[in-house]
């Protein structure tokens, strides 16, 4: 059986090929290869400016290399361009089909239209492979005298199955709905087997178990390589690590590190400043690097974090972190960590020992005073069946905080006087300080396990409408994540309950695994921005309650709060995570906008009738702490 060639060669075509020597993809780039987007529109790709680019396409060119991955963010590293320059190397070295994978149909017909399109159209050699009697460039596909470019995207599969490429690009294949669309399009050139080559890049994006290029990177590279950049001053070669890279002393506030570009890279061998400048030199001088290293390997894997490359100032990277530091929110530590060290959000699992809890212990800090640092006070209520559980709270503006107070009240009526209560402040006789927020649980959806029932939580949304204190608010845990730590709604009085009693209660409700994590993961450490102290009196029951929970991870790879056993007492826990909600910047208005400290003027308890000026309340009167000793 005599088969005819797909394609016949026109005697051009034939010269074209067998005049070329084989070129390294380099110095293909650099040669030919137009770049049609960006401050170098028009030129030729730069090496120079693209030092990982030429790392990258080195690791393409290894005779044995069948695919290549390289995790890296977005924009700075250039990496769909030099994807496109490892492609058309191949095509130009040795004719054939290509195929890009590209998040949807939309993506895929725009990216033929301004990029790929381009390229062939501005490469000069990449525009002698196109036939000049039909449409070379149509939507989502490019003819060549040999073959084509094809665009696929995740939901093609169908269209695509027929054709047999032997180059095939996955481009931000983290960003695809269909997580196995990828394994799909990389099953396009098994056919080509020992000369099919594969090249996959994209952000990582999310954890572990959600970004699919990480994953595959894991199982199926050989090697994965990091760069290790060359020290301008004493030549140690060094893979860039986040620690070294610094700011001075106190300096936190990212517009402040932006406006002086005051973060540098500190060689961890002779100390050396590197800048940006230096950064550049040093990456520039690098190589690929592992630690071990296999030769001859197939399948290779790169990871490049974002202060690499010369479009991402070491400022910018520190001026994200204290950003995602303060946010305190796992969603925020999550872009951080996919965006510029590159990879996968470790789902954090932590056992809250009792030695962190007790490391916030100020040993000088006596119990039940307001420190002079303090600008309000809030209060959490954890209702449960026969008493309630309280945990007062001082708060700086700049979110440090601490301890003033904890306990559980055995009935309504000491509730109501814990409401009032009022606290010294230190150093000051004139003034006290009342709780400017309260809040109060209605239970119900945040813990099946409790049977309380509904009665319980109409009980206390009747309580929050009796009382009629308009700092006093009821709050429920969400039962499932919610876009935002604090949301506002109404909500109505069950249709039991006696008809003068049916109106709207106002009802807050919380993240508290976004606020648990900030005060485990944020502020219960010595060092935070934000410590939250606890006083010198604090007993052994709130250390054990505070370390009821630990954070695990669900079998989805989410993280989850948990008790450690089950039943164990978490009350005063759950106080402090609705203390800390009062004083969340999303419950507004914000107490960092509070124009001062809310401090209370303290009269000569004789002079009743101007007392009786500073609350509203019936209760206005009962109002003294017991523990206040304060005025002699
Ligand atoms: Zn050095």
């Amino acid at each position: 059986m005599f088969n005819p060639p797909p394609f016949q060669l026109h005697d051009g075509e034939r010269q074209v090929l067998e005049s070329r020597p084989w070129i390294s993809t380099a110095e293909f780039a650099e040669k030919h290869f137009k770049l049609v987007t960006g401050r170098h529109k028009g030129q030729t790709y730069r090496l120079d400016q693209s030092p990982i680019g030429r790392m990258v396409m080195d690791l393409w060119d290894r005779p044995m290399i069948r695919t290549v991955f390289w995790a890296g963010p977005s924009q700075v590293t250039r990496k769909t361009t030099t994807a496109y320059a490892c492609m058309a190397a191949e095509m130009f070295r040795d004719p054939c089909s290509c195929a890009v994978g590209m998040p949807d149909e939309k993506t895929c017909n725009r990216i033929f239209d301004e990029k790929i399109g381009p390229h062939f159209k501005q490469t000069k050699v990449l525009r002698d492979l196109l036939p000049t009697d039909k449409q070379a460039i149509q939507k989502g596909l490019v003819l060549t005298n040999f073959g084509a470019v094809y665009g696929m995207y995740a939901g093609s599969d169908a269209s695509a199955s027929s054709i047999s490429p032997k180059v095939v690009l996955v481009d931000e294949e983290d960003a695809y709905l269909d997580k196995m669309s990828p394994e799909r399009m990389v099953e396009r050139n098994t056919s080509w087997e020992d000369e099919a080559k594969t090249f996959r890049s994209s952000k990582v994006r999310g954890n572990e178990r959600q970004s699919s290029i990480w994953r595959a990177m894991k199982e199926q590279a050989q090697v994965i390589y990091e760069v290790q950049a060359v020290c301008p001053n004493c030549n140690h070669p060094q893979v860039m690590d986040f620690k070294n890279i610094k700011v001075p002393g106190k300096m936190r506030d990212p517009k402040e590190i932006l406006k002086q570009s005051a973060a540098w890279y500190e060689c961890e061998a002779c100390k050396f400043r590197w800048n940006d400048h230096y950064r550049n030199i040093a990456v520039s001088r690098g190589h690929l690097y592992a630690e071990n290293d296999i030769e001859n390997i197939t399948s290779a894997g790169l990871v490049t974090p974002s202060w690499l490359f010369s479009g991402m100032s070491l400022s910018k990277v520190m001026a994200d972190w204290f950003i995602a530091l303060e946010a305190g929110t796992p969603a925020r530590l999550e872009w951080f960590d996919n965006s510029h060290p590159s990879k996968p959000f470790k789902v954090i699992t932590l056992k809250t020992p009792a030695d962190q809890i007790k490391a916030m212990i100020l040993h000088d800090r006596p119990a039940r005073v307001v420190p002079a640092e303090a600008v309000a006070l809030t209060m959490g209520i954890d209702s449960q069946k026969v008493s309630y559980f309280f945990v007062v709270r001082a708060w700086a503006k700049s979110g440090e905080s601490w301890l003033v107070d904890y306990g559980e009240l055995g009935n309504r009526s000491a509730l109501e006087i814990q409401l009032e209560a009022v606290y010294p402040v230190a150093g000051r006789d004139d003034v006290v300080m009342p709780i400017w927020r309260k809040s109060i649980d209605i239970g119900g959806t945040r813990d099946p396990s409790r049977d309380e029932g509904w009665s319980r939580s109409e009980e206390v949304k009747l309580l929050v409408m009796e009382l009629d204190d308009d700092s006093f608010f009821a709050i429920k845990g969400a039962s499932r994540k919610q876009d935002t730590v604090v949301r506002r709604s109404e909500t109505g009085v069950h249709r039991d309950v006696p008809k003068e009693y049916q109106e709207n209660v106002t009802l807050y409700t919380l993240d508290t695994h976004d606020l648990k994590d900030l005060i485990f993961m944020v502020r219960m450490q010595p060092d935070s921005l934000q410590p939250m102290w606890l006083h010198s009196e604090v007993g052994d029951d709130y250390l054990r309650q505070m370390t009821s929970e630990e954070r695990d991870m669900d079998k989805n790879g989410n993280p989850v709060w948990k008790p450690k056993s089950k039943g164990r007492a978490n009350h005063l826990l759950d106080c402090e995570v609705y203390a800390a909600a009062l004083a969340h910047p999303e419950w507004t208005p914000a107490l960092q906008l509070l124009p001062e400290p809310t401090y209370r003027r303290v009269v000569e308890p004789l002079s009743s009738s101007e007392s009786a000026g500073f609350s509203r309340s019936p209760l206005a009167g009962r109002n003294i702490n017991p523990n206040y000793g304060g005025r002699r």
